[in-house]
């Protein structure tokens, strides 16, 4: 049985808002998400919802709506990053990438599935709610779009800094699951050293030659992923380990003195990022016998997990039944979301469930489904009533 507010969500106004968002480009990096946030607090004031700006950055700020009831209850969080991908390379795009073309049911853009749809199926999932109750509910519907969530999401890190909420979820794309845990992330370099020499002057055995070196690092790691492979986890897999970018020497006729690899590392839902560089760097010193290896940690993200039993999954798997009549899948997400922020920072039970598949994410001629959208804001909407409608 369809609830009361989802029964008032058009799809004509999810497809406007997606539009209207996907066109106003807010690419990371560098990331100038202001025009789309300061578009975001006029459309929700025009909601009728108390909403403002929370500058995170210069040019760089979240958006803060909040409905609330007369009477007080439960806090539900939506989360929603507002930044996007840059669009690469152009001639692969059939449409233009901040055109929000409408086609065969789906719109097309940078942002469309990751994730300014998701975003906009919970604003007009809470404006239909808002339609529907007026005040005459218990408790708060916090909406807040971040800043910086394809970085290093400072955007939810300084959401958590003060948002106080029940239960959360992040909207978005999750191919129809609920994730209730997702991987983190670690990037780092490592610098092997060698001491610059002319080529001619070579003997075996007697110079130091930064490549060299680094090939043991590199054989090594190749080795360690069949180790990680074996630290399996019912919801995200495997943790995995890859060597993405070399660079070393100077010139054909001098021994190289430096090398650098960067590298990522994706941490199961409870790894620390410091505990798994501490395993690969004991492992290297005595994989390769080089003492004098570098680390630099370029980006730390943490994965997370909450307990199946937590109401905020039976909740979404509920209105999830309700408006699909299908029952949902419960597991993790391999990519990082701001989730971890929410739950292991701001420790607000949360779910990952939105609009569209993540296979759509990061690509040329990205889309969604007007259809996945209608169905998102159509369980948000369900949430909503089953937790603030007594
Ligand atoms: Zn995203």
């Amino acid at each position: 049985m369809a609830s009361q507010a989802s029964k008032r969500i058009r799809k004509e106004d999810l497809i406007k808002l997606t539009q209207a968002m996907v066109r106003i480009p807010s690419v990371n990096p560098p990331g100038n998400e202001d025009d789309l946030a300061e578009f975001l607090v006029q459309e929700l004031k025009s909601y009728g919802f108390s909403s403002k700006l929370v500058n995170v950055k210069p040019k760089r700020s979240n958006v803060m709506a909040m409905l609330s009831g007369k009477k007080k209850g439960k806090t539900i969080l939506m989360n929603g990053h507002m930044d996007v991908v840059p669009v690469g390379d152009l001639s692969a795009w059939k449409f233009e990438p901040f055109s929000g073309t409408l086609h065969q049911g789906r719109i097309y853009g940078r942002g469309s599935v990751d994730m300014k749809g998701g975003l906009a199926s919970a604003i007009i999932a809470t404006k239909a709610f808002a339609d529907t109750y007026g005040e005459d509910f218990a408790g708060s519907i916090l909406i807040a779009g971040v800043v910086d969530e394809e970085d290093a999401g400072i955007g939810s890190k300084k959401l958590v800094e003060s948002a106080k909420a029940d239960m959360a979820i992040v909207a978005e794309a999750s191919d129809n699951a609920i994730y209730r845990a997702h991987k983190g992330v670690l990037w780092f370099e490592i610098t092997t050293k060698g001491q610059a020499l002319h080529s001619s002057r070579v003997r075996s055995g007697n110079f130091e030659n930064a490549i060299y070196r680094m090939t043991r690092v590199v054989n090594a790691l190749e080795d360690y992923l069949a180790e990680l492979e074996k630290r399996k986890d019912a919801l995200v897999g495997n943790p995995t380990i890859n060597v993405s970018v070399i660079k070393g020497g100077t010139k054909t006729n001098v021994v190289p003195d430096l090398c650098t690899i960067t590298v990522d590392r994706r941490l199961l839902p409870n790894e620390d990022p410091k505990v798994a560089l501490e395993e690969i760097h004991k492992l290297l010193v005595s994989k390769t016998k080089l003492k004098d290896l570098a680390f630099h940690v370029a980006l730390e993200r943490e994965g997370t997990i909450i307990k199946e039993s937590e109401p905020i999954v039976k909740l979404t798997r509920n209105a999830i039944q309700e408006v699909t009549g299908k029952q949902p899948k419960v597991t993790g997400c391999m990519a990082t979301t701001d989730m971890a922020f929410l739950v292991n920072q701001g420790k607000i039970p949360s779910v990952v469930y939105g609009p569209g598949s993540l296979e759509q994410a990061h690509v040329a001629n990205e889309y969604v489904e007007v259809d996945e959208l209608l169905k998102a804001a159509k369980v948000y909407a369900t949430m909503f009533e089953k937790i603030l409608c007594k």
